[in-house]
């Protein structure tokens, strides 16, 4: 049966509209349409990113390979992922004490100038933008190292983005 989209106006058929990917089945807007929106949203948000962060643990070439070909419904999006992996590592950090920076007697003397207390805290409060920033810094290098792979830049950076994200290079 062919409906129209209550979202663009297509007219198409089937449970998703062609054009923008509304679903067919929208209802009037009442307390249950909310609780399942919110469900949905959340569950798909945590699927994704357990999900991702599972298949970069145990087959990492592999979930890289895919997510690059194409196979990307699943996976969270590379650049979200190490942007909220990040900000979680550095709340963790915050909350167990984690020390980054350890004092063995051999510290720059800069650094225990300023407070290796201090230090310590700042990364920790900034660590979601120094994974970002630094992730453009191992794309530049895999880039130029693997040039040869065909990869071009942003798949590069979305290899790195996910390889920061589940903590490889960490
Ligand atoms: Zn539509």
């Amino acid at each position: 049966m062919n409906q129209s989209c209550k979202n663009c106006g297509h007219t198409f058929h089937g449970n998703f509209c062609s054009h923008c990917g509304q679903s067919a089945n929208t209802h009037r807007l009442n307390f249950h349409s909310i609780w399942m929106d919110i469900r949905y949203g959340i569950f798909h948000f945590n699927d994704k990113i357990f999900y991702t962060t599972k298949q970069l643990l145990y087959r990492p070439g592999h979930a890289i390979h895919d997510y690059i070909e194409g196979k990307r419904l699943k996976y969270f999006q590379p650049i979200s992922y190490v942007i909220i992996l990040a900000t979680f590592y550095g709340v963790l950090g915050h909350i167990f004490h984690l020390h980054i920076v350890i004092d063995n007697g051999e510290v720059d003397p800069v650094f225990s100038k300023l407070g290796l207390e201090t230090i310590n805290d700042w990364i920790l409060k900034h660590y979601s933008w120094i994974a970002l920033l630094l992730v453009p810094l191992f794309t530049i290098s895999t880039y130029l190292a693997f040039k040869k792979q065909g990869y071009n830049f942003v798949e590069h950076l979305a290899i790195n983005s996910f390889l920061t994200g589940s903590g490889f290079y960490s």
